[in-house]
């Protein structure tokens, strides 16, 4: 069977964050993700529609890189982890500054933490009243705090104090989680939050090896119409190009063409880059690894071997 490289074998390099955005719903996942999108520099030049392919890349006016898993929220984030898959560098838990820390937060934040996954904190929704009350009664009202401690924090500190009490210490109170306050319609403190994921990467070593055979995820899969069936994939090492073959789970695909979120041809695809690959057999399911083979013969044998085994044993996941 095909096994993934020897950790100690990679020749690695930083490379850009893969990045799930999670948080309770309405808080502004979708709308923060969107904001994302189109300010990427590719997106300003391209100026087309943004297909979705379960991923996308932002490009800083820096030239710097941040991969984004396209759906929100923590079910996706649990079907690839059950699956073997890996894929998150870092998670943005997105909070409403005007509802706060509510049921979907907190399973986030568990979840996050049981995976070992580090957490970067968005106040969202800060162009609202309620949000971000820096306002003189507010100052007095954390002021009478100070004094007497049993009077409740003030709205400004009301998130950051429910965070705590869900074990996520922000570094503004001596943690070590950064915390950005956000607003996803204006796009106000975008851009620090894009740079604290950055730093995040470069804090926890975000590494991966552009030589050498692929490593993938694959984020989705369909039927084309046109192109038959095709999975997007986000490569972990190595650099993805047409004619490479590869396997996942019980299929394989000799890689004839590949696409950008924009359906923009693409020539390569170094570690990081969610690419839509076109030349499967059949669909691979999401969650897969998916590694190269070194030709036709050896994955369509990989497959037969992995269907003749038990999936305990072959390392596949059963697909129900
Ligand atoms: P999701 O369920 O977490 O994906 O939340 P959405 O992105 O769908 O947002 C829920 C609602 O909140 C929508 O009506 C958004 O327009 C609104 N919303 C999201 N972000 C902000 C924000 O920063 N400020 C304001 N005022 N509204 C926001």
């Amino acid at each position: 069977d095909l096994f993934p490289r020897d950790r100690s074998t990679l020749c690695l390099k930083p490379r850009p964050p893969v990045v799930t955005v999670m948080g309770h719903v309405d808080h502004g996942k979708t709308t923060l993700l969107d904001w994302l999108r189109k300010t990427s520099v590719a997106e300003r030049e391209a100026g087309g529609i943004t297909q979705h392919i379960g991923a996308f890349s932002v490009q800083l006016s820096t030239g710097e890189r941040l991969t984004f898993l396209d759906t929100p929220g923590h079910a996706a984030f649990s079907s690839m982890r059950a699956r073997g898959a890996s894929l998150t560098d870092i998670a943005v838990l997105v909070v409403a500054g005007d509802d706060g820390v509510m049921v979907q937060t907190r399973e986030c934040v568990d979840l996050v933490r049981s995976a070992g996954v580090p957490l970067v904190v968005a106040i969202n929704k800060c162009d609202k009243p309620g949000a971000e009350p820096v306002s003189l009664p507010a100052l007095l009202h954390s002021l009478g705090s100070l004094l007497q401690p049993c009077v409740p924090y003030n709205e400004k500190e009301r998130v950051e104090e429910e965070l705590l009490q869900c074990g996520v210490q922000l570094e503004r109170f001596g943690g070590d989680v950064q915390s950005v306050r956000i607003s996803a319609v204006t796009g106000r403190g975008v851009p620090q939050l894009e740079e604290a994921l950055l730093a995040e990467a470069e804090l926890n070593a975000v590494m991966g090896d552009p030589s050498g055979p692929v490593e993938a995820v694959v984020i989705e899969s369909h039927v084309d119409r046109g192109l038959g069936p095709v999975a997007s994939v986000v490569v972990r090492h190595g650099t993805l190009e047409c004619g490479a073959v590869l396997v996942a789970g019980r299929t394989w695909g000799k890689v004839r063409a590949m696409f950008d979120e924009r359906r923009k041809p693409m020539r390569e695809a170094p570690p990081s880059t969610p690419v839509l690959t076109v030349g499967w057999r059949d669909l691979p399911t999401s969650g897969d690894n998916c590694l190269q083979a070194d030709s036709e013969s050896a994955a369509r044998s990989m497959v037969q071997h992995r269907a003749s085994t038990p999936a305990r044993l072959s390392g596949v996941r059963e697909n129900r």
